[in-house]
């Protein structure tokens, strides 16, 4: 398999961790920083490091950007660079613009400008973190949309010893339960007869207030 390439520009926490995981997986990885500390500290890390100005169109066009399948701009406080690093990569013809967005105002006029994928990490995480707070049961929570979500939960007593047919949950509750974690092993296809054991995770996906009425009435209190 040809190995994808990827370009990340800003080399911050999060633009630095994206360089290690798709390091980690064999990825090709151009890294770019204004910054020669911060492009020092990761050329040992990815395939090429390099110190560039991305609001200069000609330094980008000299790194063959528009030869990178993905371009992720992970510029963090300055927003100005980070639209018109945006805009420069549009307008050379990259085909996937990833952007990290500070706020709803920076996300508005990047959606606008041509990003194709417009993250919010901090906001995201916020969100995750503050669902798995509220229930113990929940592990972990992914919004796919203003009203659709998937969420990691942990079965207890309520759900123990019981199969995927008697609890009937596209029924009861309008959710579909997508897989199950158990004993480090992933079940992307649970049968209708297959038991519930206390601990397995089920994944579940479905509409936010169906999903919170499956946590209210099938999970354990405490
Ligand atoms: P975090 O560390 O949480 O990711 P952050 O998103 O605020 O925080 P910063 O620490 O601001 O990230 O990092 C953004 C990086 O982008 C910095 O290393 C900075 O040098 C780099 N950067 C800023 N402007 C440019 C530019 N015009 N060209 C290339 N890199 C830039």
């Amino acid at each position: 398999m040809k190995k994808k390439q990827f370009a990340v520009i800003g080399l911050g926490r999060f633009g630095g961790s994206i360089c290690r995981e798709l390091s980690r997986q064999g990825m090709e990885v151009l890294a770019i920083d204004i910054d020669e500390d911060r492009v020092d500290e990761y050329s040992s890390i990815v395939t090429h490091a390099v110190v560039a100005d991305t609001t200069d169109e000609k330094a980008l066009k000299s790194l063959g950007i528009r030869n990178f399948e993905n371009v992720i701009v992970a510029i963090g406080d300055n927003i100005q660079a980070s639209i018109l690093t945006t805009l420069i990569l549009g307008e050379l013809g990259v085909r996937h613009i990833t952007v990290k967005a500070l706020n709803d105002y920076h996300e508005k006029v990047l959606s606008k400008i041509g990003a194709d994928k417009i993250v919010h990490p901090e906001r995201d995480m916020g969100v995750r973190i503050a669902h798995s707070i509220i229930s113990k049961n929940v592990l972990d929570y992914l919004e796919l949309s203003d009203n659709h979500s998937i969420v990691e939960l942990v079965a207890g007593k309520r759900l123990a010893g019981k199969t995927l047919i008697e609890l009937d949950i596209r029924a009861n509750y309008g959710c579909n339960i997508m897989a199950i974690k158990r004993e480090g092993e992933i079940n992307v296809s649970p049968l209708a007869n297959e038991k519930i054991h206390i601990g397995d995770v089920l994944i579940v996906i479905g509409d936010d207030k169906d999903l919170s009425r499956l946590e209210d009435q099938l999970l354990d209190d405490d």
